[in-house]
């Protein structure tokens, strides 16, 4: 009954999505697989699309201690980087040689990070490094975290701090460190973290003043199947409030990002028992939020730097229609242990893609079709 009105075009609830999250038996499972496949193929279409891009953390010394990451370091531990703007600029320079047309760029919240006593001032540099020799590049870059981050170490409000980003040449916004959106598991996960309600407002700022963004679920930790489905109805709260106020941008696309415990700090490690995300887990999760948030947010991308190609390939039966990007290179997941690897290149996804008898698309940060031909 649910899943047949989700064929139809309705919106399951919360409650109803719950329920989904609750199947064991194969033959219900592969019911909300073959439903969500459905959906995307609906709303999508057969097409698989990824992006070309670079990775650049550029520094992994932070103020905070979430209890699921093993990115973070103090300032004088061994494994802290912080990297210079030439650096910067030299992973750029490289990321556009190999036909790159995005940097995603976030970091630790490191408050030595300043220019003249202003947070604002150095990661407008950043930016300003990035886009004043690459004015084509898309700049992916800094979390509703490190806006919060900047606003709080400036004194500014957090719409004050995206356009001044915007204006120096930020254009999209990740939508990472949404972890779990339920302020008592965050106490848990990162207590230090904006919570709950902050993140959204940051998020619903960003596509008030035209700046998009992606949205994320870290998943396979502590949460059970009601965090997740309220998790996924705020994602679509969130997205109805951008289209019924008519606000220039949205959510573009959403992400799960399976908890990697490996190198995790032991606290979270041991209390959720095992060190690599459950295929099976991910999957079931992946098909419920296509039917949950497909009619609003049509893009689904499944992380093969957590899962694997292969995972990741497989999830793209479960309701996704996005293989992500090429990285280059990538640190915080596979800092924690993460097994996918941290580079693939583009014939590595088109090949992935081809194996399902899908046709691929190169794609830009906000999925516009690049096509060079
Ligand atoms: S997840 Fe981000 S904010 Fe939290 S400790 Fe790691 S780097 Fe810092």
């Amino acid at each position: 009954m649910i899943l047949e009105q989700a064929l139809a075009g309705a919106d399951i609830t919360p409650e109803e999505a719950v329920i989904l999250l609750q199947q064991t038996q194969p033959e219900m499972v592969e019911e909300i697989r073959s439903t969500a496949d459905r959906l995307r193929q609906q709303q999508v279409g057969d097409r698989v699309t990824y992006v070309i891009n670079r990775n650049i953390n550029f520094t992994n010394i932070c103020e905070q201690h979430c209890s699921f990451c093993a990115f973070r370091r103090d300032a004088d531990q061994p494994g802290a980087f912080w990297l210079e703007f030439e650096e910067i600029l030299a992973k750029t320079t490289e990321a556009v040689a190999r036909g790159a047309t995005e940097i995603c760029m976030q970091g630790g919240l490191n408050l030595q990070a300043k220019i003249n006593n202003s947070s604002l001032a150095y990661y407008q540099k950043v930016v300003e490094t990035i886009k004043g020799n690459f004015p084509q590049i898309h700049l992916h870059a800094f979390s509703p975290q490190e806006i919060q981050f900047i606003a709080r170490e400036d004194g500014l409000s957090y719409a004050q701090v995206i356009q001044s980003l915007q204006g120096s040449g930020v254009g999209s916004m990740p939508g990472t460190a949404a972890e779990i959106l339920d302020d008592r598991l965050r106490q848990i996960l990162c207590p230090e973290k904006l919570d709950s309600a902050t993140w959204l407002e940051i998020v619903s700022t960003a596509h008030s003043l035209g700046m998009f963004t992606t949205s994320t679920m870290l998943s396979g930790h502590i949460e059970k199947p009601h965090h997740q489905a309220a998790h996924l109805q705020q994602l679509r709260s969130l997205q109805q409030r951008a289209i019924e106020a008519n606000y220039p941008a949205r959510i573009t696309e959403f992400i799960i990002l399976p908890f990697v415990g490996e190198s995790a700090p032991k606290p979270l490690r041991s209390r959720v028992g095992r060190d690599q995300p459950i295929l099976e887990d991910n999957l079931l999760l992946t098909a419920v939020a296509r039917i949950f948030l497909g009619n609003w947010i049509p893009n689904h991308q499944p992380s093969w730097v957590k899962l694997g190609l292969a995972g990741a390939t497989t999830a793209l039966n479960w309701g996704c229609n996005d293989l992500g990007g090429t990285l280059m290179e990538e640190h915080i997941t596979t800092m924690a242990g993460a097994k996918g690897g941290t580079c693939l290149e583009p014939e590595q996804l088109q090949a992935a893609i081809s194996s399902l008898d899908r046709p691929y698309q190169q794609r830009d940060t906000l999925y516009k079709i690049v096509n060079f031909e």
